[in-house]
């Protein structure tokens, strides 16, 4: 398959359409990327890599590290996780209360906002250091040491992170939040502030291409079974209330986050990439879900 050809296509086609959405302002940091960004990277499984655009540029990841916060939980907690949060599609916004009201404080995914907060508290628990830990262990799936958080967008989101702030303390009051609020909440925000260029996510999560393995150096970072299990939680719940719309039109297991960022996976092949900073109603990037639709198409290459 040539991959670079597709690619090149794919980036020419995008060109010549208008480029809708809104960047997400309600993080300020976030406000300032150029609205005009796209990259696309594609890793494949024996190391080849493609790519396009800005696909070298750091980007805001945000909910796209929430991939990395289940592996190291999942790894960790194993099956006694899901008493603590579930595996289904929520069908509601990533920041909402509602259903965990109804639902008694056990978010539907980890996933949303209240999944990922239930999973910080799990891993400060668990761990001595757990932002040090985590960063150790995204360096080690990736093979890059440069990984860091970014204190100036992880600031920027404790300014404004009012619904994060409510959702902790709303499972705390149901007993699904162990430690202090301020805790918990100062390690999401820092999970949400790392930035990678497409490249390297491309590389953080090819071990979810290749059976829980990093290809590049034979480094197991999770089991075969469990690495299948994540994938399955991004299809069904990794775009926010758009998963049907993402599984339907793309076909991979993938996460979006609000900084216009899309990493997804083909099983056994590659692992792509692709930011566009315009987000569309649903919170997910406008070029990016027609980026990867037309990559499945175009390769006829899909999960499905
Ligand atoms: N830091 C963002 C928030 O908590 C993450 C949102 C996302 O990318 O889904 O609102």
């Amino acid at each position: 398959m040539d991959y670079q050809k597709v690619l090149a296509e794919i980036a020419a086609e995008l060109q010549g359409i208008e480029n809708i959405g809104k960047v997400a302002a309600y993080i300020p940091e976030l406000g300032k990327v150029d609205p005009d960004k796209f990259g696309m990277h594609l890793l494949t499984t024996d190391h080849r890599h493609y790519s396009v655009g800005d696909s070298e540029e750091r980007f805001s990841i945000q909910s796209i590290a929430k991939v990395m916060m289940l592996t190291l939980a999942f790894e960790l907690e194993d099956e006694k996780l899901w008493e603590r949060v579930g595996v289904e599609p929520s069908g509601t916004n990533f920041n909402s209360l509602v259903q965990l009201e109804y639902e008694n404080g056990i978010p539907r995914n980890p996933f949303l906002n209240a999944g990922a907060l239930v999973l910080c508290d799990i891993l400060i628990s668990r761990l001595s250091n757990p932002k040090q830990q985590l960063l150790d262990y995204m360096r080690k799936a990736a093979g890059n040491p440069d990984i860091n958080y970014c204190p100036r967008i992880a600031e920027s989101e404790r300014l404004t992170g009012f619904r994060n702030t409510a959702l902790v303390n709303f499972m705390k009051s149901f007993g699904n939040i162990k430690n202090e609020v301020e805790v918990v909440l100062d390690f999401y925000f820092n999970l949400c502030s790392i930035e990678l260029s497409c490249r390297e996510l491309t590389q953080l999560c090819l071990f979810l291409a290749a059976d829980g393995v990093n290809p590049a150096n034979s480094e197991r970072i999770i089991s075969s079974r469990k690495s299948k299990r994540i994938n399955s939680i991004m299809q069904l719940c990794g775009f926010y209330d758009e998963a049907g719309e993402f599984a339907f039109r793309v076909g991979l297991p993938g996460k979006s986050g609000v900084g216009g960022g899309i990493i997804a996976v083909l099983p056994g092949e590659y692992s792509v990439a692709v930011w566009s900073p315009k987000l569309n109603q649903k919170g997910n990037s406008y070029k990016g879900m027609r980026a990867l639709e037309l990559l499945t198409t175009k390769t006829k290459s899909s999960i499905f």
